[in-house]
């Protein structure tokens, strides 16, 4: 494997949900042609949605450790009870030899932090990997895709963020792709700091309404925190073009680049009804200025994509 292979990653992000990321991103990897995908929204991935998907490999997320107490050895003494800050040991765990109960570890309620393992008197207390999800590589029309489902109620998103765009990093490599294109969490919490890691260039998605604009200007300080550069495209553009100025006014301002506005347009809809990108629909409004914002972005990426 080259050691000095280089990827060029896209992260596309919104800030907030619902203003068309997923169907953008669906749609540059249709042109891109051939890009690693990656999606790395964990708790609700739907890029999958939109690439008809063939399964070729799924894989056991190993996300955390838990305490398991071996019952043979356990004489009841309940001191790890009295240490766990978390409530998560219960005195109704099997008899063995010794004593009527042991004590037991419940699993929704541990949160790997260990101490009963480091106290038990009778080191009867093991940490164990425990499952947190899945994560796959896929084949689709685009690329390789490569997506993750996190058990709900699992708090570490941002771990399996990372892991999964690891793999896809390793996955570029042996099928020596140079781009990889991201489609990034909601939010600017942890997985979207995960999903920062490496990025060569972020694009925002964004739509004319207060909450959107609020959204964007949290995004674009996260970048500028981070020295990413960034592209910003207004979708919906049309339904407040006051809004929409004012937002391409502000992005500069904070030193991103415009890079596309997409229209209203029912195919959006249509085309997601159908389990397909947008772009799909070539005649549309909305095919129409993505092609447009990819003409602009396309030659900032590597030239295989093109
Ligand atoms: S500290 Fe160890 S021996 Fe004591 S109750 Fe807990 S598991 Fe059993
Ligand atoms: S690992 Fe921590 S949280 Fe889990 S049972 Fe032991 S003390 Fe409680």
């Amino acid at each position: 494997m080259n050691e000095n292979f280089n990827t060029f990653e896209l992260l596309v992000l919104s800030g907030k949900g619902g203003t068309g990321k997923t169907s953008i991103t669906a749609s540059l990897a249709t042109l891109a042609k051939d890009a690693v995908l990656v999606d790395c929204d964990v708790d609700a991935s739907n890029l999958e949605l939109l690439l008809s998907p063939s399964l070729r490999k799924k894989e056991p997320y190993l996300g955390s450790m838990q305490a398991r107490v071996n019952a043979d050895l356990c004489d009841n003494c309940g001191m790890c009870m009295e240490l766990c800050r978390f409530g998560a040991i219960l005195s109704d765990g099997p008899a063995n030899a010794k004593v009527e109960h042991t004590h037991r570890v419940s699993p929704t309620s541990c949160e790997g932090c260990a101490v009963c393992a480091q106290f038990c008197p009778h080191s009867a207390i093991d940490m164990v990997p425990v499952v947190g999800g899945e994560w796959y590589v896929s084949d689709t029309m685009q690329g390789p895709l490569v997506h993750a489902r996190l058990q709900p109620g699992l708090g570490n998103s941002g771990k399996l963020t990372t892991l999964i765009r690891d793999k896809a990093r390793m996955l570029a490599r042996e099928c020596g792709r140079t781009f990889m294109l991201l489609d990034g969490p909601p939010g600017i919490g942890c997985p979207v700091i995960a999903s920062l890691t490496g990025t060569k260039q972020i694009l925002v998605v964004t739509e004319p309404t207060p909450s959107g604009a609020h959204d964007l200007e949290r995004v674009l300080e996260l970048a500028k925190h981070f020295k990413i550069p960034t592209w910003v495209c207004v979708n919906k553009f049309d339904l407040n073009m006051d809004a929409t100025a004012s937002i391409e006014a502000r992005a500069t301002e904070l030193g991103a680049t415009i890079v596309g506005r997409i229209p209203y347009d029912n195919s959006v809809t249509e085309a997601q009804k159908q389990g397909l990108p947008v772009i799909s629909m070539r005649a549309s409004p909305a095919a129409r200025a993505i092609q447009e914002l990819w003409s602009k972005i396309s030659p900032f990426l590597p030239e295989q994509s093109n």
